[in-house]
């Protein structure tokens, strides 16, 4: 950022510049000298050759970089051009009280691009930017607007900033920036710390949170007609890319100010800090961009995660905020705090997250129960798949940039809109939501995607032909199985013919069984069934395939017979079935995962209701982790732990409650069994859950909609 004038033609009373503690404009020239340019334009050259630099952007700046006129204007992008060459790319942020054909003339032709600060309409631009006589400046703002707007000049169009003002009407300022048909728009928050706290008239905890996402819901209804770099980061963030603005996510700090008389400064939103905070005691004429960059200030910014404080480090949307903007985290004496905008980013990521649809109170009193009705199961179903779509919506502005996934994007864009039978198919396979949080938390393994097309595409009997790539030897096509790879791949060109994998390839697929007159999938193919933190079995063989078919017959017998209040949550949350290794203790073995609904792993039992209260258990899990992803039953962040009856240790609130829920189905699969041992059980698994119901209803921890849910639950008890 160059500071081609130090003066401004306005008197905005927000501005950072002149109404901060640091006032260290007062000592710079009005104009940068062209012997401080000609050092500033060597120094930029140097480092870009140092660092092989494929591209270095410069932003002329101020104060009002429009004061420095045309002469000295276009001296000043001469001598850039002249040091950088095609390297160069060249910016401007202006008010834009003074722009004038001349100077469009001059932009277009030397490619400058011209970034404008509007701040909605008139009301709410001329609040804050005003001259030093008090009138405002919009009239003229949106005269230039139309001059950059004409064809001529609409190549030097950047965009608008626009600092957001609690004072005004989001929806208001969203669409008269948007009539100024800006190529790019981005939001500002005001600049404040915690000793300079954001004003918050309304007493809200997040105001600045909902006036964005006001924003955001505007935006989306209009079709994003254009960008928004604050959005558009924690968009790209979310999707496990990195953020492109200094204000949010965890990109290395990637900008240095030099001052109209050379020195090199930090970001200059740190004078909102304290006087003198953005110094760096370095200049064009005796200092490199190395020197600067060695600053404990900007070195900090450039170590992602290392930089930040503790409660930033151990934040759960930290990859996404990052901390937020540097000027923001400065307080008592120090730069080592989060944000001081804390909660207003919580709330902003928390309300860009994907969503599930929620569970309305009746289904919520319904699953409390313990049971579930179809309607209620189903439900839980739908949350699943929405996450999915969720997650891979999150995942698309990554793969659009990615030489693998794009082509399987689009694909699979393409099939749901032809065939969504086809793709509804695929991504209700359990494993697909385990690989796409997986894609979307560490940013690993998108190039899957192209398998998830590939299926799709097969499902959907079309042709088409992709690249996809290969995972311990296998092609994996989610839903249908693994094809084998050549030996030694890492990616395999699959070409599909009307719905078939053209050429000889050797499928592995899982087994189909029928137990009590339905379909289950027995899994021993998919790699991603190792998701359950327990031994998985290899391929069986047939003879092996068949037993487990027995087995599950036997069992989902017993159950329909003995315990048919179960059957929804069996019907809707157990598809799949994945074969574990027995537990070397002769112990019984059974598993569920959180990311894979509708799957449920287990090693072989003795007997019929051994296995039947095993399924009925996990299926328990499954259906309780569904409830919570669409409700949340208790505080995350409430550290307290609760004695647990089956356990020495005590457990997270949310474990307390899995504990609970699961034990009281296999408390009731006891109940439905005869005999004295029988009786001892029930009596003993109802005695758990109704110790830890008891405790978790007065332990504080729940929300209202967990107390209910955990009400619901003693009901059922009670009725035993
Ligand atoms: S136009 Fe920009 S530099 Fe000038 S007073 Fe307003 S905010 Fe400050
Ligand atoms: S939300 Fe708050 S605690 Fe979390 S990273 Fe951002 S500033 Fe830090």
């Amino acid at each position: 950022m160059l500071k081609v004038a130090a003066r401004c033609d306005l008197a905005c009373d927000y501005c950072y510049v002149y109404e901060s503690v640091d006032q260290s404009w007062r000592h710079r020239p009005h104009f940068i000298a062209p012997s401080t340019v000609a050092a500033a334009a060597e120094r930029i050259a140097e480092h870009a050759e140092r660092h092989r630099l494929a591209r270095v952007r410069v932003i002329l700046h101020g104060g009002e970089p429009l004061l420095a006129g045309p002469a000295r204007l276009r001296d000043i992008v001469e001598r850039l051009r002249a040091a950088l060459g095609d390297r160069l790319e060249l910016g401007l942020q202006t008010n834009g009280v003074l722009l004038t054909e001349d100077l469009c003339d001059l932009f277009v032709e030397q490619g400058v691009r011209v970034g404008v600060s509007l701040d909605g309409d008139a009301a709410a631009h001329d609040r804050h930017r005003r001259r030093a006589d008090g009138r405002g400046s919009h009239a003229e703002v949106r005269r230039a607007l139309e001059m950059l707007r004409r064809p001529e000049y609409r190549a030097a169009y950047a965009g608008l900033l626009c600092t957001v003002d609690l004072a005004n009407d989001p929806v208001a300022v969203y669409d008269a920036l948007v009539r100024e048909q800006p190529p790019a728009v981005d939001f500002l928050l005001p600049h404040a710390n915690w000793d300079r706290p954001p004003s918050r008239p309304g007493g809200g905890a997040t105001p600045y949170a909902q006036w964005l996402l006001a924003v955001h819901r505007r935006w989306v209804e209009t079709g994003r007609p254009v960008g928004i770099r604050l959005l558009d980061s924690l968009r790209t963030t979310l999707g496990g890319g990195m953020s492109g603005t200094e204000a949010v996510g965890l990109s290395p700090a990637a900008l240095v100010v030099i001052e109209s008389d050379g020195s090199f400064e930090q970001v200059d939103a740190l004078k909102t800090a304290f006087d003198g905070a953005p110094a760096t005691g370095r200049s064009v004429f005796a200092d490199t961009v190395d020197d600067v960059a060695g600053h404990p200030l900007i070195a900090v910014r450039q170590i992602g995660l290392a930089g930040l404080c503790a409660t930033c480090r151990s934040c759960p949307v930290v990859r996404h905020c990052g901390g937020g903007h540097f000027a923001h985290r400065y307080g008592d004496g120090h730069f080592d705090n989060p944000s001081a905008y804390c909660a207003d980013l919580q709330a902003l990521i928390g309300g860009l997250l994907p969503r599930p649809p929620g569970l309305d109170p009746a289904l919520l009193d319904d699953l409390g129960t313990g049971y579930g009705t179809p309607a209620a199961v189903v439900r839980l179903a739908l949350v699943h798949s929405s996450f999915v779509r969720a997650y891979l919506a999150a995942l698309g502005p990554r793969a659009e940039r990615d030489p693998l996934a794009a082509p399987a994007w689009s694909l699979l864009r393409a099939v749901d809109r032809e065939h969504p039978a086809a793709v509804r198919a695929v991504l209700a396979h359990p494993f697909v939501r385990t690989w796409a949080a997986d894609a979307s938390g560490s940013g690993r393994g998108l190039a899957q995607l192209a398998g998830l097309a590939a299926a799709a595409a097969l499902r959907a009997g079309v042709t088409a032909e992709l690249t996809v790539p290969v995972h311990k030897g296998l092609v994996v096509l989610p839903s249908l199985g693994v094809v084998a790879a050549e030996p030694g791949a890492a990616v395999a060109r699959l070409h599909i013919d009307h719905g078939a994998v053209a050429g000889d390839p050797v499928w592995q697929r899982p087994h189909e069984v029928t137990a009590a007159g339905r379909t289950l999938v027995l899994d021993d193919v998919d790699p991603y069934r190792d998701c359950f933190g327990v031994p998985v079995t290899g391929r069986l063989t047939a003879a092996e395939a068949r037993s487990w078919a027995g087995r599950l017959d036997d069992a989902l017998g017993w159950a329909a017979e003995r315990i048919p209040q179960y059957l929804p949550g069996l019907e809707a949350a157990l598809r799949v079935v994945v074969p574990l290794r027995p537990d070397p203790g002769g112990g019984l073995r059974s598993a569920t995962a959180r990311s894979a609904f509708g799957a449920v792993a287990v090693a072989p039992a003795p007997d019929a209701p051994s296995l039947a209260t095993l399924l009925v258990h996990e299926v328990q899990h499954v259906k309780l982790g569904a409830v919570m992803d669409a409700c949340d039953l208790f505080d995350r962040a409430d550290p307290r732990r609760v004695a647990v009856p089956w356990r020495k240790d005590r457990r997270p609130i949310e474990g307390a409650l899995h504990g609970c829920y699961a034990f009281a189905a296999v408390a009731d699969v006891w109940r439905h069994r005869s005999g004295p041992a029988a009786r001892e059980q029930f009596e003993r698994y109802r005695g758990w859950v109704g110790r830890t119901v008891e405790q978790l209803l007065t332990g504080g921890g729940l929300t209202a909609g967990g107390v209910r849910f955990v009400e619901r639950l003693r009901a059922t008890l009670a009725g035993w």
